[in-house]
């Protein structure tokens, strides 16, 4: 047997597909800007390959946008970045090992820390002559890392002692800007006292930010220095089923009908039987499944969009195959378009809308799209404003 060059071994996958349109990124970033005061800083959120999207494809767009602040969740998504010539500052959120302190001064990428251990342990470890830009996570209601905010005044003081480090920035995370008004006021005041207590010292960092995306839209006294949107950026709205103006959502998943056929009424469609026909029916395979990010929570719940019409998905979601009725859809052959998330004609499914069948949020939809699904790119600069 010969062996295959790599060109031959392409093209013979699952004719499923993400499709990302970066000119709605572009679109979704110049609404933000409009959003939030000129002097407040848009620390875009790229973090997990840009909520799906591709983090490289993503920053590069944002950058020719004018974006010049990118935050990611580990220092290698940083690292990747900069390699691909995003230039801008970077903020890391999650934790790094003291190892990569050097490779982040290198490149300029500032970390979190989320108290003074962590801090006098980087510290530890730069360079002579170096400094590491930090920035101090305060925990103000959120319960997840960061020092809480009545602890952060003495943190903050111990950090500006650190010769090593220079303090770039302090900031905190909403735990429910989305649902909770008097909680995310709560979070908001105990922030501003932390900012005022290291005012009054004269240690009170260059650049103090809090708002997630839900935040932005409903706090808007909680601007500070910089907001961090992540799903506005993506053109998915934070606030369950509450449309943002403007936003148009950048990822589609698509997928093309592989088979069809008639089957009698009464006849079970796929695992567990747990789909029965009623009538005459028109069974649809699409070569797409969970293993895809096409959650089987979606079994006999959602739908699809064939030719700008609604069809239901009918019995489960198997690994890589779902089936649905196209009994109401005459006419459609093999190689048929089928739309699982995005537009066709005037119907749209959205991540929010795939998010609450299957009894999650639109971020993990954007999220879970599996591995083996190619990317593709539209990028229309200059046109499609929201
Ligand atoms: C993910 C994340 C964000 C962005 O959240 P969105 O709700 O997508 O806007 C902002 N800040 C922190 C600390 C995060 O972890």
């Amino acid at each position: 047997m010969k062996t295959l060059d790599s060109d031959e071994r392409r093209g013979f996958g699952r004719p499923t597909w993400l499709e990302v349109d970066l000119a709605r990124i572009r679109g979704n970033y110049r609404v933000i800007r409009g959003m939030v005061p000129s002097k407040a800083r848009i620390l875009c959120v790229v973090k997990d390959d840009a909520y799906g999207h591709g983090a490289k494809r993503v920053a590069t767009v944002l950058q020719e946008e004018g974006a010049d602040w990118f935050a990611l969740s580990t220092l290698d998504e940083a690292l990747e970045l900069r390699s691909a010539g995003i230039v801008g500052h970077m903020l890391v959120f999650g934790s790094v090992p003291a190892e990569g302190v050097r490779a982040a001064i290198e490149q300029d990428i500032a970390l979190s820390v989320p108290g003074d251990g962590a801090a006098s342990e980087f510290a530890s470890v730069v360079p002579a002559g170096k400094r590491l830009k930090v920035h101090l996570k305060v925990d103000t209601g959120m319960g997840r890392n960061g020092v809480l905010s009545d602890e952060a005044p003495i943190v903050l003081r111990a950090l500006n002692d650190m010769r090593r480090l220079r303090i770039e920035g302090i900031y905190s995370h909403f735990s429910c800007a989305d649902s909770d008004e008097s909680y995310s006021s709560m979070q908001l005041r105990r922030f501003e006292k932390v900012l005022h207590q290291a005012t009054v010292e004269g240690i009170r960092p260059p650049i103090a930010h809090l708002s997630n995306s839900a935040g932005i839209l409903m706090i808007k006294s909680a601007m500070f220095d910089g907001v961090r949107p992540g799903l506005l950026l993506y053109g998915c709205s934070p606030i369950e089923g509450v449309p943002i103006e403007g936003l148009r959502p950048a990822m589609s998943l698509k997928t093309r009908l592989v088979g069809f056929k008639t089957v009698p009424p009464g006849y079970g469609i796929s695992y567990g039987r747990t789909y029965l026909t009623y009538r005459p029916t028109v069974v649809g395979v699409l070569p797409v499944g969970y293993a895809d990010g096409y959650s089987r929570m979606l079994s006999n719940k959602s739908s699809v969009l064939v030719r700008g019409k609604r069809v239901p998905v009918i019995g489960r979601v198997t690994m890589d195959q779902t089936m649905i009725d196209l009994t109401e859809v005459p006419g459609v052959a093999c190689g048929e378009e089928v739309v699982l998330m995005g537009e066709s004609g005037d119907q749209r499914i959205t991540a929010g809308d795939l998010g609450s069948l299957a009894q999650t949020i639109s971020y993990e939809i954007l999220c879970i799209v599996g591995k083996l699904v190619p990317r593709t790119y539209r990028d229309r600069v200059g046109t499609e404003v929201a």
